[in-house]
């Protein structure tokens, strides 16, 4: 008998905090490497939000909560709901959760059955097709490439509906590539869903606020009503108000979802952290105006890497709406070998490659299911960014 269960065999380990973890490794032996795999910010948690947090502390604020988050939070996540995307959720419809992943992931083990199907747009968020198979489901993939700008079209999600389809995922904007779909877009991806009234949709917003220039975030529980008794909207603290470390995201949707969360939820991880909580509430409730700086430094960096990677003879980097990555497509390198002789067969390769010699980290495209292609985190200094951009173009100028 195998200690390990079955479904955990069905999963693996997530390869962009594998990739992080080569990079804090290679730090360790004193190699002068750039890290861009990370998927955080790199600004700090603003400082109200700390304060509140060590106010909760001292008000012994100190015990378990209510399971799925405290009534002050519920009522912050209500109002912001209704502030950003115009949707109205009483808090009983709220579920807050340790981390983004941890909502989606109880969202996912709450109703998908052996042989249910999940639709997941490719390139996709590593942890999505894991969390559906653990489950026992079936990732159904639908690629999105860049020819598309990354962003499934309404005949494919109406290809890939099947009696089976429990729910389709939606991220906007994306990670990896940062493509954010218009209100115009979701409404037609809308129409489809329309015809199929068995379709769930996941909404992961968890960029909402890293969008640039002119770009207006909708949501699909805003953009099409009628979805809204079928949407469970996701969002959280951790990127807009760089709180990776805090753990907390969060939904809104249909009551009975939001329950079985629940009883899942107080049998697993119970309450949130309540001084995180504390601190969520104060992020929500607080000023918002800082968010627009952090975003005009993040569309510095946009505009910094992609005008580098786009002047390497085999890169083609789309300009994104929102996040904090880009995924340029390598496919002009592919079939080139190194100053050593390996040949870049895979976009693995290639990663490989630049770690090896150009000493820059990132993440290969495989690993989001959309190859090739690699994905860099910019949320870091635009100094590093420089360096590392001129060092993958003279990595790349080396291939043969
Ligand atoms: N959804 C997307 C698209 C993400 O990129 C992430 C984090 O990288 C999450 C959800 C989960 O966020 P959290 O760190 O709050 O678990």
């Amino acid at each position: 008998m195998s200690l390990i269960s079955a479904a955990l065999g069905r999963i693996s380990p997530s390869p962009t905090l594998a990739m992080t973890s080569r990079v804090l490794d290679l730090k360790a032996q004193g190699v002068a490497v750039i890290g861009l795999a990370a998927g955080e910010p790199d600004f700090d948690t603003p400082d109200f939000v700390k304060d509140a947090a060590i106010e909760a502390i001292r008000a012994g604020k100190t015990k378990y909560t209510n399971v799925d988050g405290t009534a002050e939070l519920k009522a912050a996540i209500v109002a912001k709901f209704k502030r950003d995307n115009d949707l109205s959720y009483e808090t009983s419809q709220i579920s807050v959760n340790v981390g983004g992943k941890h909502t989606l992931f109880n969202a996912l083990v709450a109703t998908v059955e052996e042989g249910d199907e999940v639709i997941i747009p490719a390139p996709y968020w590593v942890s999505y097709p894991d969390i559906v198979q653990f489950c026992g489901g079936t990732p159904v993939i639908v690629p999105a490439g860049a020819s598309q700008g990354y962003k499934i079209a309404p005949d494919q999600l109406e290809a890939a509906i099947t009696p089976r389809t429990k729910w389709l995922i939606l991220n906007s904007p994306s990670n990896p590539t940062g493509a954010a779909y218009t209100a115009a877009e979701l409404k037609a991806l809308g129409e489809v869903l329309l015809r199929h009234p068995h379709v769930w949709v996941m909404a992961d917003d968890m960029y909402e606020h890293i969008t640039y220039g002119d770009f207006e975030f909708a949501t699909i529980a805003q953009v099409v009503p009628e979805l809204y008794e079928r949407t469970l909207t996701v969002n959280g603290c951790s990127k807009a108000y760089s709180m990776t470390g805090w753990r907390i995201g969060f939904a809104g949707g249909p009551v009975r979802l939001i329950k079985a969360m629940a009883k899942l939820q107080s049998q697993s991880t119970s309450n949130p952290c309540s001084i995180a909580q504390a601190a969520a509430t104060a992020a929500l409730n607080g000023p918002q105006d800082f968010l627009k700086d952090r975003n005009a430094a993040f569309e510095r960096r946009r505009d910094l890497v992609c005008s580098m990677l786009n002047q390497v003879n085999g890169i083609h980097c789309p300009r994104p709406d929102g996040a904090f990555y880009v995924y340029p497509d390598v496919s002009g390198l592919i079939g080139k070998q190194t100053p050593g002789g390996k040949t870049i067969d895979t976009d693995e390769a290639l990663i490989d490659y630049l770690l090896d010699d150009a000493r820059v980290a990132a993440v290969h495209g495989a690993a989001f299911g959309l190859s090739p292609a690699f994905r860099i985190s910019y949320a870091t200094s635009e100094e590093l960014l420089t360096e590392a951009c001129q060092r993958i173009q003279t990595a790349c100028a080396a291939l043969r």
